[in-house]
């Protein structure tokens, strides 16, 4: 399960509308990108289907359910912050398993999530270590474990690569698209780079000052981009 449904959702910050009323399906299992440039609302969008912002108007289901008023830690999804969002004083196995001890799920449990996400994320001989003695993406991977042990019906990522090296990024891009295979959860990731959205996702949502200019799979957007914007901004030959 992992179905987000918003239905003329829409964000004002005191007079300003950021987001005008919009409509939006992803569904179960599906990689979807919103894309666009820097200020145009992808974040409030993110934090809208987290619960981390409350909408203006309009509401959201999740699995059929209607999710509009519930607190984040009930909606079932697990956003992924950078991965200098880690604790440096705790090892790579409280790090991860931070979410399940405040949550007081028992000792057995949480050993055997943890190692589970350690595999999926080759983090298994890195467990005992600490924040600092990690690569760049071996932080991003425990940040990335800190969410999957929650077992959430879909994972929020707000753009997890922006703070590593172009080279970095390439990897990740791939290993993140590698558990999204392995896991077949929903993904709703974020990201200004025309080049991850091109290559990570199932469905692309491109925004231009909170409104969805189109909604389509990479290859929709670049052969039938409707519009100069759209064309433009995912290096269509339109
Ligand atoms: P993006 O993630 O695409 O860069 P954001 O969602 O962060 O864009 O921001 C969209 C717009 O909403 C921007 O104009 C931003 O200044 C404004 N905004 C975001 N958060 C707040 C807030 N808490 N208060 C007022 N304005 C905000
Ligand atoms: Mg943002």
């Amino acid at each position: 399960m992992g179905r987000i449904q918003l239905k003329q959702v829409k964000k004002s910050f005191g007079d300003v509308t950021v987001i005008p009323p919009l409509d939006l399906e992803i569904n179960d299992g599906e990689f979807v990108v919103f894309v666009g440039p820097s200020g145009c609302g992808k974040s409030t969008l993110l934090r809208l289907i987290a619960g981390l912002e409350d909408m203006t108007a309009g509401t959201i289901e999740i699995d059929g359910q209607d999710a509009t008023s519930l607190p984040p830690a009930k909606r079932k999804l697990a956003m992924v912050f950078q991965s200098y969002a880690l604790y440096p004083h705790m090892t790579v196995r409280k790090n991860i398993a931070f979410p399940m001890r405040m949550a007081g799920m028992d000792q057995a449990e949480q050993d055997k999530r943890i190692a589970s996400a350690a595999k999926a994320l080759n983090l298994t001989d890195y467990l005992d270590r600490r924040p600092g003695q990690l690569s760049g993406g071996q932080r991003q991977r425990v940040a990335i474990g800190r969410a999957i042990v929650r077992e959430p019906e879909a994972f929020l990522f707000d753009e997890p690569l922006s703070n590593l090296d172009a080279a970095l990024r390439v990897g990740m891009r791939m290993e993140i698209s590698e558990l999204h295979k392995k896991l077949a959860t929903t993904m709703v990731y974020v990201t200004h780079d025309q080049v991850e959205a091109m290559t990570m996702a199932d469905k692309i949502v491109v925004l231009q000052a909170g409104v969805i200019e189109q909604v389509g799979s990479p290859l929709d957007l670049y052969r039938a981009p409707r519009n100069k914007f759209v064309a433009g901004f995912i290096g269509s030959p339109k």
